[in-house]
């Protein structure tokens, strides 16, 4: 699912293409990709784009007259922006992954697609104004890099939560943006087990946490505007982490092969030498297999 740094670079990107543009018409050709009915969609007609920009993983489009259009693209869902294909009322045939087509008055149109056959991609009209204190933006943590992120409140978050501290970075409640990537890449810059318990963590632990958190993410942003910098990001590149998807390789730091558990459908990438004291946990994929 794509986290924090590919998100940021996307809305930055869909925000050079489409502030000042007006949206003509409506289409949607999946109505289940939309989860609100009032305001109705119908609405976003003839208003324009007035900003883009990020909650957590959601995408915002902030339209004229106080209206907002939220997505999130769950997995595998994408915004492409194009030379519109579809020239007014008439239904065009469309293949069964285009959930969403918004026609611009400029002959251009942003494409909402979820590729796959799991369709969990979720499209949001809200007023503006309180956007941010209704569902699904509602409870939402804080941002990473934002100034509301202090060292202090990250101290706070974590001794309410007795989990484990990957689970804890992945849950938006406490700090939004971060998911099964870009946990292993932080715990493994602050050299913390993925494993252990967020509430247990001593002072300099939660000091290396959040410097890890802010060096991850700073650099992540960095790199994926340098990747992308003349086109949209479309897929998040492996090539970009540095643990995550790397498993068997050498930690950059220390050498040792990078381990992997699975569980949930959710892989852990970890150095057991620099994160877990040595520790290899057991890859429990493999041992059901085995059973
Ligand atoms: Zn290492």
């Amino acid at each position: 699912m794509p986290e924090l740094p590919f998100i940021q670079v996307l809305v930055e990107h869909l925000a050079s293409l489409l502030t000042g543009c007006t949206i003509t018409h409506l289409h949607l050709a999946s109505p289940s990709v939309l989860k609100t009915f009032e305001p109705p969609l119908s609405e976003a007609r003839g208003r324009s784009i007035d900003l883009v920009r990020r909650a957590g993983k959601f995408i915002l489009l902030d339209l004229s007259g106080g209206l907002s259009i939220a997505v999130h693209l769950m997995r595998n869902g994408r915004l492409r922006v194009g030379p519109t294909r579809v020239r007014g009322q008439r239904a065009p045939r469309l293949s069964k992954d285009v959930a969403f087509i918004m026609t611009l008055d400029d002959d251009r149109e942003v494409r909402f697609v979820e590729i796959g056959p799991k369709k969990r991609a979720a499209l949001y009209v809200l007023p503006t104004d309180g956007m941010l204190e209704r569902e699904p933006l509602l409870g939402l943590g804080l941002d990473p890099l934002g100034d509301e992120f202090t060292p202090d409140r990250l101290k706070g978050m974590l001794a309410l939560d007795s989990g484990q501290l990957k689970h804890f970075l992945t849950l938006q409640r406490y700090i939004t943006g971060i998911g099964n990537a870009f946990s292993d890449e932080i715990l493994w810059e602050a050299q913390l087990s993925p494993f252990v318990r967020a509430s247990k963590l001593t002072p300099e632990e939660i000091a290396a946490l959040y410097q890890g958190i802010r060096a991850t993410l700073t650099r992540g942003l960095e790199e994926h505007r340098q990747e992308f910098e003349d086109h949209g990001p479309a897929k998040e590149p492996v090539k970009l982490l540095r643990v995550h998807r790397h498993g068997g390789e050498p930690c950059p730091r220390c050498g040792t092969k990078i381990a992997e558990v699975a569980y949930a459908e959710r892989e852990t990438y970890y150095c057991p030498s620099c994160q877990t004291g040595g520790k290899v946990y057991a890859d429990r994929r493999l041992s059901r297999l085995l059973r």
